[in-house]
């Protein structure tokens, strides 16, 4: 990335599965350094959007545009490439290496859970390990980690890791970064340490998709919120508007 900010274009974006449309014809854009909200139901298609945008689907139809270039067929190492990163719903943390070893793994681009670890002794990757160490560390440091570096990662709280997950999505110097649930299993003063790296992420001048169902979180942290509902983008707005829209509450209370 080269810390422009974001400046994504989401146009018409549909996602279906053997003609389900779990994503159905969604508009977003991002721009700059903003943290934008993604929220809806359980099933709205929070998660399908965040597999379009990194690559992980193709969408059906439409187009994603990314600083000006199409990027609708990008596979993951493109996008990431191009400078829009995830984390995942789900931690992919490896157990058995440690917290610095897993930030470490963020520099590769293109790995795949299996292999990864394998990364670490390539000749490729020792000849510059010096100097992933070191940004690792500096990495670790910003996300308030760093006495942490040497620990295995399966020692640490669900929280930490969260916050491991998001150290080594910054190593790929994204301009947008897209967090997909980042409190979830984290305890309540651990969700104070993810806003508060959420809010230094934004400083540093990259933007965040941030899907989230803990609403104090989203209030909180988000310049703009974009809520789904059965794959359609039902709102969009900042954080008051949002809270007052009669849709928007009646998709959350059942109507
Ligand atoms: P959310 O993240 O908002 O909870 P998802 O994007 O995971 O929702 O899912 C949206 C809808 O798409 C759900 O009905 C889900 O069952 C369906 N879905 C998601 N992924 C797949 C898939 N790979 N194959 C079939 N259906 C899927
Ligand atoms: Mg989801």
């Amino acid at each position: 990335g080269s810390r422009d900010g974001a400046d994504l274009n989401v146009q018409a974006a549909v996602m279906e599965f053997d003609g389900f449309r779990a994503v159905d014809a969604i508009d977003l854009q991002i721009k700059g350094s903003e943290v934008r909200g993604l929220i809806g139901p359980n099933g709205s298609g929070k998660s399908t959007t965040v597999n379009m945008l990194s690559g992980v689907y193709v969408p059906t139809k439409g187009k994603l545009s990314w600083k000006g270039v199409d990027v609708t067929s990008f596979p993951p190492h493109r996008m990431a490439a191009a400078g829009i990163t995830r984390t995942f719903q789900n931690l992919q943390l490896f157990h058995e290496l440690t917290v610095l070893e897993n930030v470490m793994l963020g520099f590769h681009l293109h790995y795949r859970k299996g292999f990864a670890a394998n990364i670490l002794h390539t000749p490729g990757f020792l000849r510059e390990e010096s100097h992933f160490r070191a940004e690792a560390m500096r990495l670790l440091q910003f996300v308030g980690l760093a006495e942490k570096a040497g620990e295995q990662a399966a020692a640490l709280s669900y929280g930490q890791q969260r916050l491991v997950e998001i150290a080594r999505a910054l190593a790929t110097k994204p301009d947008l970064l897209i967090l997909d649930e980042p409190a979830a299993g984290a305890s309540l003063y651990e969700v104070d340490n993810i806003v508060r790296v959420i809010r230094k992420v934004k400083d540093s001048g990259i933007a965040i998709l941030l899907v989230e169902h803990h609403m104090e979180i989203v209030m909180n942290v988000c310049d703009t919120i974009t809520v789904l509902d059965f794959g359609k983008k039902i709102a969009e707005g900042d954080p008051a508007f949002i809270k007052n829209h009669p849709q928007v509450i009646e998709a959350y209370l059942g109507g």
